[in-house]
């Protein structure tokens, strides 16, 4: 939601003021002065009194304003201290009369009519913001409705997800048959987390486990709940798990998780109780309900970094699906489902969309091919043809390009080498740790690629040699654009910290340096937080520091013209296999081993 209306103190401030203010006003209308009793004897004798009215114990009436018109009289009232008053009334012109006590309408004038002004404000501001807020007055009497109903999304309707869609088959069994599963001894998760970017098809997956498993499915957004009166978040969650007990076995969907479970005490202050308590709220279901009744919680983020840890625990959100971006194959399958939906022209090649819309998400995909058919309507055309998705996916990566989503041609190449020089040089070496997969899908802003190498085993030990092999795997990317390009770029930062990291440690902390000799330079490092002032000299003299400068650079230069080395040797492999990755964006070991040994 854009606009935010949030229910404020400043509301209720504002209202209690104006109580204040009116009461005043009305008081002051009905001001009576009261005078000691001697006083009013004085008025009496001098004939200021023209009215009174006696009561028990007290005396009210009305005075002439001194210096005033004869005519201007005001309020008073006296205690009534003399029993004998009547007999000295007589004497002055006074009209006078018994009375009863009655501040009756007084009352009611100020008090009773302001506050019925109050809760009229307050009515009138209540349904304002009700309408808004989706009708919260009757919530409790009449519960809002989560459920969506005839949804027709199955998991044809998602493409280029599979290994999510693989992993979420059991949860379709389950909930196809939650008896038969919990009778085998099944365990069920309680809540699954979708994480993946925006657009990725997380909400679509969802709702197609719901379609595939023929349950009811509850959806609402995190950020839905916080924009809620105090309580009221709260509320919605107990509510919400109500409905879906009684419909289970179900599906409840929270969508942007992270609005309403970044981590307690994140951010500035002020207005955070609201979440806490609505997060507190969810945590308090999720542990109450049992799985064996077939509530199955989904959620989705892209950010499960600032998830509140509590919410990642055993028994609640426990199991983590990644749904990433699709690669050029998931992007064709993805452009295979949207384009079902319109006439296509027969000179549409789906690859050759594919190829054109690097970096892309469903979410985009799908309106890429909507954006086509809109022009092919304006074209007049009867059918959408491929000079029309040429134009339509020019204007989106123009919009990407604006939200810096996108990498233009000439980067995607650079990443291509310097990944493959990372994973080629890996490949080269013994002792490293094999290649998996390979990637030049962006993921996030730090990271434009990917070499991801998979430890074969658990590892206590590292050997000189091993450490040194890694250190030029790190290198190789920069290698690869140095020997290509003849340039280098920024993209190296991370594995040049890395790279320096190591051969500090090897020098400092493993005695692995002729240099140096085997000594212990390095501090403890849990110690270095608590240091406090200006940062202290080591202990260890200048010169020594200087020495191991100069053998982390040795050793840097070293490994960095091995790994230029090995690249130079296979330069043609480097080409082979970075071509292979512009074309696919995603290439695993297995591939490159194959590029290298020759083999098809
Ligand atoms: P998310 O929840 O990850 O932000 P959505 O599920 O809301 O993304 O996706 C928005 C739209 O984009 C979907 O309704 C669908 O039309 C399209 N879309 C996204 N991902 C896919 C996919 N993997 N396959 C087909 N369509 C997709
Ligand atoms: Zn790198």
């Amino acid at each position: 939601m854009e606009k935010r209306h949030r229910f404020s103190l400043w509301y209720v401030l504002l209202g209690i003021w104006l109580v204040f203010i009116i009461q005043g006003y009305l008081a002051s209308l009905l001001a009576i002065k009261t005078i000691p009793y001697s006083q009013f004897l004085n008025l009496l004798k001098s004939g200021r009194i023209t009215e009174i009215a006696v009561s028990a114990n007290q005396i009210q009436g009305k005075m002439r304003v001194e210096g005033g018109k004869p005519d201007e009289t005001v309020l008073f009232r006296t205690i009534r201290v003399d029993p004998e008053l009547s007999a000295m009334l007589e004497k002055y012109p006074v009209v006078f009369k018994g009375e009863i006590e009655s501040t009756f309408l007084r009352d009611l004038f100020s008090w009773v009519f302001p506050i019925l002004l109050f809760v009229g404000v307050w009515y009138l501001m209540m349904r304002r913001i009700g309408s808004q807020q989706a009708g919260f007055m009757t919530l409790g009497k009449k519960a809002k409705i989560y459920m969506e109903g005839d949804l027709n999304v199955t998991f044809k309707d998602v493409a280029g997800v599979d290994e999510a869609k693989q992993e979420l088959m059991e949860i379709i069994d389950f909930l196809k048959n939650p008896g038969r599963f919990t009778e085998l001894g099944g365990r069920i998760p309680k809540g699954i987390l979708l994480v993946g970017p925006p657009g990725t098809g997380k909400t679509l997956l969802a709702k197609a486990v719901a379609g595939e498993s023929g349950v009811p499915f509850f959806s609402i957004s995190g950020s839905e709940f916080v924009e809620m009166f105090v309580g009221m978040g709260a509320a919605r969650v107990r509510d919400l798990f109500v409905q879906a007990k009684q419909k289970a076995p179900c599906i409840i969907f929270i969508d942007e998780l992270d609005a309403l479970g970044k981590a307690r005490g994140f951010g500035g202050i002020g207005g955070h109780d609201e979440r806490e308590q609505t997060l507190n709220q969810l945590l308090v279901e999720m542990d109450g309900f049992d799985p064996k009744v077939g509530v199955i919680l989904m959620a989705a983020t892209n950010r499960p970094e600032i998830l509140d840890p509590a919410l990642l625990r055993a028994g609640r959100f426990d199991r983590h699906v990644l749904v990433d971006r699709p690669d050029k194959k998931g992007r064709e399958e993805i452009l295979r489902v949207h384009l079902k939906k319109v006439r296509l022209a027969p000179d549409v090649d789906v690859e050759k969309l594919a190829n054109m819309t690097p970096g892309m998400v469903g979410a985009d995909l799908a309106n890429m091919v909507n954006e086509a058919a809109l022009l092919a309507v304006r074209h007049n055309k009867q059918a959408v043809g491929m000079a029309e998705f040429e134009e339509a996916v020019e204007r989106i990566i123009a919009g990407l390009e604006k939200k810096n989503r996108l990498i233009n041609a000439q980067e995607r190449e650079i990443v291509a080498f310097h990944e493959m020089g990372h994973a080629l040089v890996a490949l080269s070496l013994p002792g490293t740790d094999p290649v998996q997969k390979i990637s030049i899908i962006p993921r996030g802003i730090a990271a434009l690629g990917y070499t991801m190498q998979v430890p074969t085993e658990d590892r206590f030990l590292m050997k000189k040699t091993e450490l040194l092999n890694k250190i030029a795997t790190l290198l190789g990317g920069r290698a690869a654009e140095a020997l290509v390009f003849g340039d280098i770029s920024t993209g190296a930062h991370n594995d040049l910290a890395r790279a320096t990291e190591t051969a500090r440690s090897m020098i400092m902390e493993y005695g692995m340096s002729d240099a140096l000799g085997q000594v212990y330079l390095a501090r403890e490092r849990q110690n270095r937080f608590l240091e406090i002032g200006p940062r202290q000299a080591g202990e260890f003299s200048e010169a020594t520091a200087q020495a191991v400068d100069a053998e982390v650079r040795r050793i840097i230069d070293e490994q960095y013209a091995r790994a230029l080395a090995i690249l130079s040797e296979k330069r043609a492999v480097l080409e082979a296999g970075a071509r292979l990755l512009l074309e696919k964006e995603k290439v695993d070991g297995e591939e490159i081993k194959a590029l290298m040994e020759g083999r098809p």
